[in-house]
């Protein structure tokens, strides 16, 4: 039925409150960056270069030149240089907030078992982070040691969720057809907008988000914990047929 497989991290196999881990983000980002920039004006050009990178509907951009183009804008100062100190934050600093998240012990077990049923695996995270921000993420909810066929960053992508193009980027990078795909994830807007593009949806109702309280539908629900026997039958169906 599926031979493709999207999950979502943040909120879905990685437990993470996106409101107060980026609240200390952006805290922990501005004491790092506050010999160069005032950690208010960056916390309000960050914010603003972001949305930037999410309203994007051009192709010929990723969502890395994107931000840079308007943060940089903004900041002025040498990107060269800027990038570096942003670099070094992601390396020695990121991972002071790995307390601001919780492994889950299901991610794994759900990735073991999507492996083990020969499943092709996306890590389809909003791709507004670095990759090395990604990837540290995935190692603290243990997901990280997986053969992905891709994992979606900043660095790699032109748009990002809910636009229908991340999803669609998605497809055409891995070569998939709508049909073959499962988007599985935690929130109602970034998540099941991947049926737009006819992909069929499964969320994940642990933190289950849905930020404007809309009526919303979707092909399947659940816990996490409950994913590896879906998979299963899923598996299974797709061999009787
Ligand atoms: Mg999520």
């Amino acid at each position: 039925m599926f031979k493709f497989l999207l999950f979502d991290l943040d909120g879905t196999l990685l437990q993470v409150d996106m409101r107060t881990f980026l609240k200390e983000y952006f805290r922990q980002l501005g004491v790092h960056l506050s010999p160069v920039i005032d950690p208010e004006e960056l916390k309000e050009h960050l914010e603003f270069a972001t949305y930037q990178m999410i309203v994007n509907q051009n192709p010929e951009k990723t969502n890395k030149e994107v931000f840079w183009e308007v943060f940089i804008d903004l900041v002025n100062l040498p990107q060269d240089y800027l990038e570096s100190l942003i670099d070094e934050f992601y390396r020695d600093r990121f991972k002071n907030l790995m307390p601001y998240t919780q492994c889950k012990p299901e991610a794994p077990q759900v990735m073991d078992q999507a492996e083990a049923l020969n499943y092709q695996l996306v890590l389809a995270t909003n791709p507004v982070f670095p990759s090395s921000a990604i990837y540290q993420r995935m190692q603290w909810g243990g997901v990280d040691r997986y053969d992905y066929r891709l994992v979606t960053t900043y660095e790699n992508m032109h748009f990002c969720k809910p636009n229908p193009c991340y999803y669609l980027e998605i497809l055409e990078k891995v070569g998939a057809k709508p049909e073959e795909c499962l988007m599985i994830g935690n929130d109602v807007d970034d998540d099941l907008c991947a049926a737009e593009v006819g992909i069929k949806t499964y969320l994940v109702e642990d933190f289950l988000i849905n930020r404007n309280q809309r009526p919303f539908e979707v092909d399947y629900r659940g816990k996490l914990k409950d994913l590896p026997e879906f998979l299963k039958e899923a598996a299974g169906a797709s061999r009787r047929t």
